[in-house]
This record gives C-alpha cells, structure tokens and sequence, in this order.
C-alpha cells in the first residue's frame, strides 16, 4: 500500500471515529494530558533511533526467526479501532470488535473443517491459547498425562507444570515428527488423557502425522489437541488441487478436539493474535464463572466467559477481521497465495541446497522453514564442534556481508536427527548448532538466491581462512 493512501485511510477512519465520538457533545482533553509538541517530536526522534536496534524484520534478507511486519491493513484497523480501545473480555467493553471476534473465529473453525457448533476465541497469544486447551485437557482427564514431541514448542512443558498435569515427551523420529510407535509405547499404560500434536513445529517447521495420531490415540481413550500455532494457516494448501504440503495431516485437524492458531504468526497480524478452538461446546462449562463486574448489558453469551484471560484488545479483533475481509482464508488468493510463496521458497532454496556441495538439510522442509549446515566436503569441518563453531562464525558473517547482509537464527539439533541421513560427523558432542530459516514473507522467494549466495560466499571465505 503507498504511503499516502494509509496515511488517507489512516485518517478518514480517525476522523469517523472522532465524529461519532461527538455525537455525545464536544468537550476538551484535560490540560494535564497536554504536551507541548516539540517534547513529542522529541520523545519521538528517539523513539526511532532506539528503534534501529531491531534486526529489519520487514526486510526479505531478514529470514531469521518467525518474525514479519504485521500487513498495512492490520495496522491501519488496529490504530483505528485503538482510538475506541475496546476490551473484548465483556459485550459492555467491546460490543462491535466481539461481534467480529466471534465472525473471525468462525472462519477459522470452517479453514479446520471444526462443524459449526464449536467453542472459540481470540487469546493474547500462542501460549495462552495452549495454556487454555491443556487446561480443559486437565479438567476432562484430572488423572492423566499430557503427551507431545520432543520437538514441540516448550509451553507444553511448562503449561504442564503451571497446571500440575504430568508432561510425557515422545520420541521423534528422523525426520522430526512424532514418532507412533513411541507414542503407541506410552499410550498402552493407559495414563496418557490428552496427545499434543504440532502441525509445524517451531524449530524445524516439521508436521507430526497428525492423521495416524488420532485414531491411534483415540484407540486408547486419549484427545488430540493440534498446537498449529504457526503452521495453522498452511491449511489453505491441503485444499488445493495441487497441494504444495503434504495433505493428510492438516485434513486430519478437522477430528482434532481442540487446535491453536496464532494470527500474529502467519495470520500477518500485530502480537497479541492468537485462537483456541474447542471441537465440543459442551466444554464452556468448565469456564463458568460468575464476575460481579462485567456482565450486565445483555444475555449473550460474553467472550470472557469462555476464556482465561480477562481484558484483552478488541482492536485484535477488528485487525484480524478487517484483514480477513480484504485478504481471505482462501486457497489460491488471499493468504493461501501468501504462505504459498514461502513454501515455493523453501522449495526452491531446499533445491539448490541439493545441488550444491555446500550445505545439507537437518530435514526435508515440511512447510517454510529450513534448518541446514555446511559440509565437512565444503568446510573441513567434521566434529559436531567444529560445525558448530563455524555455524557460529557464518552467521555473523552473514549478517555483516558487505555486498548482500543476509540475516538467520541458529537452532540447536540432536545427535538423533542427523545421524541418519546426515554424512559421517564426528560426534565430539551430543548436539550441533545449525543454521535456521523461516521464510514466512512472500517476497522470500525471489530473494532465496541472494540468501543462498550469501552464505556459500562465506562459506567459502571462511574455510580458506581455516
Ligand atoms: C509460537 C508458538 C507457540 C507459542 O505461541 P506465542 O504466540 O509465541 O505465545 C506455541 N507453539 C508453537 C508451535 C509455536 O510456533
């Protein structure tokens, strides 16, 4: 979007909510709200200069973390709605952006295949959301265990214990998904209630084979909640005539009994995005509670009676919506073209990796992410040390590249992952540190070559001066 159309929408949308506001009569801020305007320009100034010490998360040479820029339109809805300030915790504090929350969480739930009849909302994030679907696992299993991978994201853990809930880890297998036969290991002492299955794990992007999961669990009695937290909206390309993903496992969310997605993730939102969808309504019940403050304007149902969390931005929820109206959870356009480009781009990049003899995959790519590191052939690097003390150096040395900065996150992987596939490294110690890279913006893809360029150029710089 240019310049000088947000900053027309931007306008337009603060001048109508001003104008509402009006409707009450005018009245003037108070004085002591005021500040004089060279203070602001002041604070501001600094504002940006402090700034500056962000990695350019916007920029496709940044393809570090999972990190982007939310989209013009989220932040135009977000700033304008802002001005408002509603609280979707009660119908009083946000009747309008509740209304949207609820059309968004709608939506998502038909992305997943959940019937119409399903419970849901917008959390604050990621975290909250799993938090509160390990909870209602708690609630219908009190005795029994919560199992996920050794790959999936560490709240699992940690929710667990915040919950009091036992914490099971299963084994991965070699290509980091979940592996069955450890889980169906575990599943026949019949103390698992809940299995966690990732559909794109935070490290590595894997998808466990959620489709095997399910009915393997449920032959021992156990749920299935999907933290889909990032990999939720990849969805889109199971529906595909051509799926660019394998299919199964995403199809399979729709018998899940629960799943998380974060709109902040892929959803090009601002943080403070994330959902929680509960197959069974009949769970609400376990949130019932009776608040003496906020509940008096009307018989509907409040979304702070169906969540943990107490206030939080109905501003999100005008964001998401707003997004959602312009850019669809749809297949082939909307944000289905848009987490395609980064899949196209770890695909492509995932092949001139394979062609080179200067990197190697940790994994195949199951969505957008890739982990990869040099060769022993290319490097003379051959203990897992030693890899990973160059993989320490290129990642400097990428950012710093004086022709084409290029900017990536290290992960540390085990000895398991990469024994099978990986070539003859010298286990000195059990882990090694490799490159990481989440290609979560469409414009990756044009700019895989560059990334690639920059990291054999170093390679090679590097290993001439070893
Ligand atoms: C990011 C992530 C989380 C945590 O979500 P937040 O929004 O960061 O709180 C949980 N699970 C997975 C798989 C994730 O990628």
């Amino acid at each position: 979007m240019d310049r000088d159309a947000y900053f027309e929408h931007l306008r337009r949308g603060i001048d109508a909510v001003d104008r509402w506001q009006d409707r009450r009569g005018p009245f003037e801020a108070d004085d002591t709200l005021a500040v004089p305007g060279s203070r602001v320009a002041e604070a501001l100034a600094e504002l940006s200069e402090r700034l500056e010490e962000n990695y350019p998360y916007g920029h496709p040479r940044y393809a570090g973390q999972m990190m982007k820029p939310p989209h013009p339109i989220a932040t135009l809805a977000y700033a304008i709605a802002m001005q408002i300030n509603p609280n979707n915790h009660a119908l009083d504090g946000g009747a309008a952006t509740s209304r949207m929350e609820r059309e968004v969480v709608t939506d998502l739930a038909a992305m997943f295949g959940f019937p119409e009849q399903h419970l849901g909302h917008l959390t604050g994030g990621g975290t909250i959301a799993n938090i509160e679907a390990l909870w209602v696992a708690r609630s219908l299993h009190p005795e029994r265990a919560i199992a996920a991978s050794d790959q999936a994201h560490y709240t699992h853990g940690r929710g667990c214990d915040v919950l009091g809930i036992e914490f099971m880890p299963i084994a991965s297998d070699t290509a980091g998904r979940m592996d069955l036969d450890a889980l169906e290991a575990q599943l026949r002492f019949g103390k698992i209630g809940t299995v966690v299955a990732t559909a794109g794990t935070t490290g590595l992007g894997t998808v466990d084979p959620i489709h095997e999961i399910i009915p393997l669990a449920r032959q021992y009695g156990a749920r299935v909640h999907v933290d889909a937290a990032y990999g939720g909206f990849f969805m889109l390309l199971a529906r595909r005539a051509d799926p660019p993903i394998v299919p199964a496992p995403f199809l399979a969310i729709a018998d899940a009994d629960s799943v998380v997605v974060d709109p902040h993730k892929h959803g090009l939102q601002p943080y403070g995005c994330g959902s929680v969808l509960f197959r069974d309504p009949a769970v609400g019940r376990f949130y019932v509670h009776d608040s003496p403050y906020t509940y008096f304007t009307s018989r509907d149902l409040h979304l702070g009676e169906i969540s943990l969390e107490c206030s939080r931005a109905g501003a999100s929820a005008a964001a998401l919506w707003t997004t959602l109206r312009c850019l669809p959870l749809a297949p082939d356009t909307g944000l289905g073209a848009i987490v395609a480009r980064g899949r196209d781009a770890a695909l492509l990049w995932s092949e001139l990796i394979s062609e080179g003899p200067y990197f190697r995959l940790v994994v195949e790519p199951d969505l957008d992410i890739l982990a990869l590191y040099p060769t022993p052939e290319s490097s003379g690097a051959t203990t897992a040390s030693a890899i990973s003390r160059l993989v320490d150096e290129l990642f400097l040395a990428a950012e710093h590249d004086p022709q084409s900065p290029a900017f990536f996150a290290k992960l540390v992987v085990p000895q398991r992952l990469l024994a099978a596939h990986g070539p003859a490294i010298i286990w000195d110690q059990p882990t090694v540190t490799v490159l990481r890279s989440v290609l979560m913006k469409p414009e990756h893809l044009s700019f895989v070559p560059a990334l690639n360029d920059t990291l054999v150029r170093q390679l090679t710089n590097i290993a001439r001066t070893m």
